[in-house]
């Protein structure tokens, strides 16, 4: 499973913006785009006039870098989304908020995106019962994600119990039982992330 092992936080100040890649220390005054917020590099501080292919180009990159997904891989979410029906950038984005990764990571499980996909490959999870690990599994409405048995007694999960985030509109979590489930599709006003969808769909239809 191929992933970006690089600095994170350089990909904030790549991007001109606080991404919230490493959990907890994001909320802190250690984090590097709030003491160096210009882009990383030699060149980092020269100002650039970007074009319009540029602006398409750091959308794109913020949202892949945002769910922690690689260039090849978001293309194909795109071509899926393209396939759907309705609004493609739309299709997008919700494709990207129902992996298994960021279900979890909505849940509450998980300071930090890459945080939950480590937690997911690390097999702590169960989706209607069965055992999965992969962080790109597609979720569909109605199934139910659940901690395993073994891992709920550890330390790390009743921390995340007894610290429950506000979830969206179109999950629900039962965290007595260490269960969440997907009950709709999330609409466009339900994904928070600031991401312009628009500008990624015109640099695939270049
Ligand atoms: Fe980005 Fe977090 Fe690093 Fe700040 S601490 S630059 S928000 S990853």
């Amino acid at each position: 499973m191929a992933r970006y092992t690089g600095a994170s936080c350089k990909l904030c100040r790549r991007e001109g913006m606080k991404l919230f890649l490493k959990g907890d220390r994001c909320y802190t005054d250690k984090c590097a785009f709030a003491r160096r917020s210009y882009a990383p590099g030699q060149h980092g501080q020269n100002r650039k006039k970007v074009s319009n292919y540029g602006m398409q180009l750091r959308e794109k990159q913020k949202a892949r870098r945002i769910y922690g997904v690689l260039e090849k891989q978001f293309r194909c979410y795109y071509e899926k989304a393209d396939k759907q029906r309705g609004i493609t950038g739309e299709n997008l984005l919700r494709l990207l908020e129902m992996r298994l990764d960021n279900v979890v990571y909505r849940l509450g499980y998980g300071a930090s995106r890459s945080e939950a996909r480590q937690l997911v490959t690390h097999g702590h999870f169960l989706v209607n019962g069965k055992k999965v690990d992969i962080a790109s599994y597609n979720v569909n409405v109605n199934d139910v994600i659940s901690v395993c048995e073994k891992s709920r007694a550890t330390e790390k999960f009743k921390v995340f119990a007894e610290n429950p985030k506000t979830l969206p509109k179109w999950l629900e979590a039962n965290v007595e039982n260490f269960e969440g489930k997907v009950v709709a599709q999330p609409a466009r006003e339900d994904i928070d992330s600031p991401i312009n969808e628009t500008l990624i769909v015109e640099l695939y239809s270049r």
